[in-house]
């Protein structure tokens, strides 16, 4: 690899702020690996903000600005999933904000955080700059079931999770009143869809929930969709996803019932997802979605 091929470090950078409604901001990720598109809202008297970046400096660099749009707000923090590059920077926000996760987001942190922490530090020298010294912190309050509402003063968030489907934990946040929905890596524009199937460490997606949390999304008809990764658009990055995913689904689907191997089911699949997305990012997750359906021979419907 030429030194040019080099990934920048994975920096949110906070002069990427952009305004998508009244009180409504996002610090997009400029495409940058391992940088997540970071949501701030404002009610009257209280602000949410969606997700950190990853480490102390991104989580500090976020809060800072969290803190000089919201003045003398309340400050509350979530984030979409306990991925490192959308949580590990939370220790920054601790007794400057009350952190919200659901149960299942605590728990995957509690269980393979520091897992997953190892083996980002051993992508490289700058992901591993970025995450020195990373604390996992926990929620100062945990909600159980669907959903969880934040009044933020004039403008409700609403938190809701659907259990297991990119990871077990998943949340999106969506802002009723706006038709904002930010959706964490259950939806990345124009990117391969991250099946974190890492058997026997990691095999907790579900992907036929996955399915079913897009179809969810796309029935409240938001306006706005704020992807994981990627540009902001609107619901065709929830149907965009929804439908790669299908595919493959009823694609392996297939594959198994002909008796194919895993390998054979990818030489034969990959190539057509390549043709269907040219336009997409990181096509290494391709194989990943394959193996994630042969093993479980998910033919649902
Ligand atoms: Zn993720």
């Amino acid at each position: 690899m030429s030194d040019d091929a080099l990934p920048p470090p994975p920096v949110v950078d906070i002069s990427a702020l952009r305004r998508i409604a009244e009180g409504a901001w996002v610090i997009g990720d400029g495409r940058v690996p391992l940088v997540p598109n970071v949501g701030i809202v404002l009610g009257e008297h209280s602000a949410l903000v969606i997700d950190t970046g990853m480490g102390h400096a991104n989580g500090d660099a976020v809060l800072k600005l969290a803190r000089s749009l919201a003045g003398t707000r309340k400050l509350y923090l979530t984030i979409t999933h306990f991925h490192p590059e959308h949580g590990y920077g939370a220790d920054a926000f601790t007794g400057a904000a009350t952190i919200v996760y659901n149960t299942a987001q605590a728990d995957d942190l509690s269980s393979k955080g520091e897992g997953y922490l190892a083996m980002f530090k051993g992508m490289g020298p700058a992901v591993e700059a970025a995450l020195a010294g990373t604390a996992l912190v926990e929620a100062d309050v945990l909600y159980d079931g669907a959903e969880y509402g934040i009044d933020l003063g004039g403008r409700t968030v609403l938190l809701k999770t659907w259990g297991r489907a990119h990871t077990n934990g998943d949340q999106v946040v969506y802002l009723p009143e706006d038709g904002i929905l930010f959706t964490g890596d259950l939806a990345e524009e124009k990117t391969f869809p991250i099946f974190p199937w890492f058997p026997p460490d990691d095999m907790d997606i579900d992907g036929d929930r996955w399915i079913k949390v897009l179809d969810d999304c796309l029935s409240w008809g938001p306006a706005v969709v704020v992807p994981g990764h990627g540009d902001i658009g609107g619901p065709e990055i929830l149907s965009d996803v929804r439908d790669y995913i299908v595919t493959i689904r009823e694609k392996v689907g297939a594959a198994v019932a002909a008796g194919q191997t895993a390998d054979e089911t990818i030489a034969a699949i990959r190539p057509d997802m390549l043709v269907r997305h040219p336009d997409w990012h990181f096509p290494e997750w391709i194989d990943f979605a394959i193996r994630y359906f042969h093993a479980t021979k998910s033919t649902a419907p």
